[in-house]
């Protein structure tokens, strides 16, 4: 890969195959994927491919690949009203050292329906 990767990431992992995941899309530059541990029924998350810790860490135009495809991934999810959620730093509650949003359908969509 072009991209810089860090063989002790997990989500670093998932971009390269090594560990399964869900995909929910996919660019030269970027993954969306199921949530191992969802908040709701099709929380997904949207990482760079690029291994960067924080927003800080990346590139621009990593960055930048990942705005539109967070409209795409509502689509594909069947989201219309979500939180998008992207936390830097321990203090921030960031879990993973990769950077990744997260979008959160709010309600789930079969809670919504029940
Ligand atoms: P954070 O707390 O860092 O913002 O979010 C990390 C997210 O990654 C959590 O919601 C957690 O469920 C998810 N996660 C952690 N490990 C894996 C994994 O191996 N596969 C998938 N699909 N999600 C994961
Ligand atoms: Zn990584």
């Amino acid at each position: 890969a072009s991209y810089h990767v860090d063989e002790s990431c997990i989500f670093c992992l998932i971009v390269q195959g090594k560990i399964p995941s869900f995909k929910v899309f996919e660019t030269e530059k970027s993954l969306a994927f199921l949530d191992i541990n969802p908040v709701s029924e099709g929380h997904t998350l949207v990482i760079s491919k690029y291994h960067g810790e924080k927003i800080l860490d990346l590139p621009d135009e990593y960055l930048a690949d990942i705005g539109p495809i967070l409209k795409k991934v509502a689509k594909a999810i069947g989201a219309e009203q979500f939180n998008v959620i992207q936390n830097n730093g321990k203090m921030a509650m960031q879990h993973v050292d990769h950077v990744h949003f997260h979008i959160v359908p709010k309600p789930s969509p079969t809670e919504g329906l029940v």
